[in-house]
């Protein structure tokens, strides 16, 4: 089985199985979208309205703000692939709690299996607290991290600011243009 058909059969169970108390107000889940055979993968939050909308994740603001950020390092959407934490909008976008992100965690965990990408991007504070619970965002983002993966050993990790914090604040703006030219070094040596 190719790894898109293991992605697509991996949602089709989670779909029909997650204990995420969200999904009695979200539309959909929001499933993780682009290359299956990506190098790079990003994890955002959770679905905002466009997203539980339309089923497609970072589509909004943060979604154009994180595509003019990919253009700079010649990156496109098709060659990376993007997942949420948690696969639900929390209603009012509201942070998702514990439980919610727990009873996400195992999908998420098997499709960064699948993918076995070769830099992990959680962004923001709430994704990156999945797999680096004792760090500030404001230390840990643009630094390279590794952390072991079930079946996979070590990975790199690359935490950054979520591109929606951007949009509110204009230092953290070119503090993410920075940090971004940190992924073509890390892939490329
Ligand atoms: N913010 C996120 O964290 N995820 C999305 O899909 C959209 C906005």
């Amino acid at each position: 089985m190719g790894k898109q058909e293991k992605l697509d059969s991996l949602n089709k169970k989670w779909v029909r199985d997650c204990t995420c108390a969200l999904r009695g107000t979200a539309t959909q889940a929001v499933l993780g979208s682009g290359s299956a055979n990506a190098e790079t993968l990003f994890i955002g939050e959770a679905p905002g309205k466009k997203e539980d909308a339309q089923g497609i994740p970072f589509i909004g603001s943060a979604g154009k703000f994180l595509n003019e950020l990919l253009t700079s390092i010649q990156l496109r959407r098709e060659d990376i692939y993007i997942t949420n934490a948690v696969k639900y909008r929390p209603p009012e976008n509201r942070d998702p709690l514990p439980d919610e992100i727990a009873a996400c965690r195992d999908w998420l965990i098997e499709e960064i299996r699948i993918i076995n990408p070769q830099i992990i991007i959680p962004l923001g504070r709430h994704a990156m607290n999945h797999f680096l619970p004792d760090e500030k965002i404001s230390e840990a983002h643009g630094r390279i991290f590794q952390i072991p993966i079930d079946g996979l050993g070590m990975k790199k990790i690359l935490p950054l600011y979520h591109p929606a914090a951007a949009l509110y604040n204009g230092s953290l703006r070119a503090t993410l243009i920075q940090d971004f030219k940190k992924i073509p070094e890390t892939l490329h040596g």
